[in-house]
C-alpha cells in the first residue's frame, strides 16, 4: 500500500510522519517511510541542488529536476519495497509538482504531462492509493514556520512570497476537487494530536480493516 502525505509548507507533514512511524511500528506493520525530492542518494543531490541555490531558476527546470528526482525515488526505493509487499510511507508526490509548480508556478498541464512519464515504469503510472493532505492556511502554514517551533531547516522556497503559497494552496484545493478519489483532506489547522487522530482513522481504514 502506497500513502503519501500532501500539503503547504507548515501543514506539518513532516511532524506527522513522524507520528505515523510511531503507530506503525507499535502495529507492526512493515513499513518503509521516505521523503521527496530525496529518499535515495541521487535524489537527495538533486533536492540539494533545487534547494541549495540562492537565486530562483526556471519554473520548468525546477519542474523536470523534482520529476527527475521522483522517478529515481521510485525506482530504487518505493517499487522495490512495494513489491516486496511493504507499506510505504511517503511525505510529498506528484500532487506535490502538480500544486507548487503547476499552481504556484503557473507551469499548468505540462507539470501532469512530465510525471506522468516519471511514474510510468513498463507502461504501469504508479499513483498513490491515498494521498491525506493536509490543509492549512499560508497565514497559519508561514506563522508556524516562522516560529520554527519544530526546529525544522528553513529554505529558500518556504520564504517565497506569500501570494505564491496563497497560490499553491488554492492549487491543492483545486486538485482535492479533480481527483476526490485520490485524496482524504484533514484539517490541518487543528493542534497535532487532533491531526494525528484524524489521519489515524484514514490509516486504519486503509491497512488494518
Ligand atoms: O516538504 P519539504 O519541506 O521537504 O519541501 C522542501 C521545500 O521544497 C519546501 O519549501 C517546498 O515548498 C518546496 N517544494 C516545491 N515544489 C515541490 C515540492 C517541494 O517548491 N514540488
Ligand atoms: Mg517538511
Amino acid at each position: 500500500t502506497f500513502i503519501v502525505l500532501e500539503g503547504p509548507d507548515g501543514s506539518g507533514k513532516t511532524t506527522q510522519i513522524g507520528r505515523i512511524e510511531t503507530y506503525l511500528r507499535e502495529r507492526g506493520a512493515d513499513f518503509v517511510s521516505t521523503r521527496e525530492p530525496g529518499g535515495v542518494l541521487v535524489a537527495e543531490k538533486i533536492r540539494s541542488v533545487i534547494l541549495g541555490v540562492d537565486h530562483a531558476m526556471s519554473g520548468l527546470t525546477e519542474c523536470l529536476l523534482y520529476a527527475a528526482a521522483r522517478r529515481e525515488h521510485l525506482l530504487q526505493k518505493v517499487i522495490p519495497a512495494l513489491e516486496a509487499g511493504r507499506i510505504v510511507i511517503c511525505d510529498r508526490y506528484v500532487m506535490s509538482s502538480l500544486s507548487y509548480q503547476g499552481y504556484g508556478r503557473e507551469l499548468g498541464d505540462a507539470v501532469l504531462d512530465i510525471n506522468k512519464r516519471a511514474i510510468n515504469v513498463d507502461g504501469f503510472e504508479y499513483w498513490p492509493d491515498m494521498n491525506i493532505y493536509l490543509d492549512v492556511t499560508p497565514e497559519i502554514g508561514l506563522q508556524r514556520i516562522h516560529e520554527k517551533n519544530d526546529g525544522r531547516e528553513i529554505n529558500r522556497l518556504d520564504l517565497e512570497a506569500e501570494g505564491f503559497h496563497r497560490k499553491v494552496r488554492e492549487g491543492y484545493l483545486q486538485l482535492v476537487r479533480d481527483y476526490e478519489s485520490q485524496f482524504t483532506t484533514v484539517d490541518a489547522s487543528q493542534n497535532e494530536d487532533d491531526v494525528f487522530a484524524d489521519i489515524k482513522e484514514v490509516l486504519d481504514t486503509l491497512l488494518f480493516k
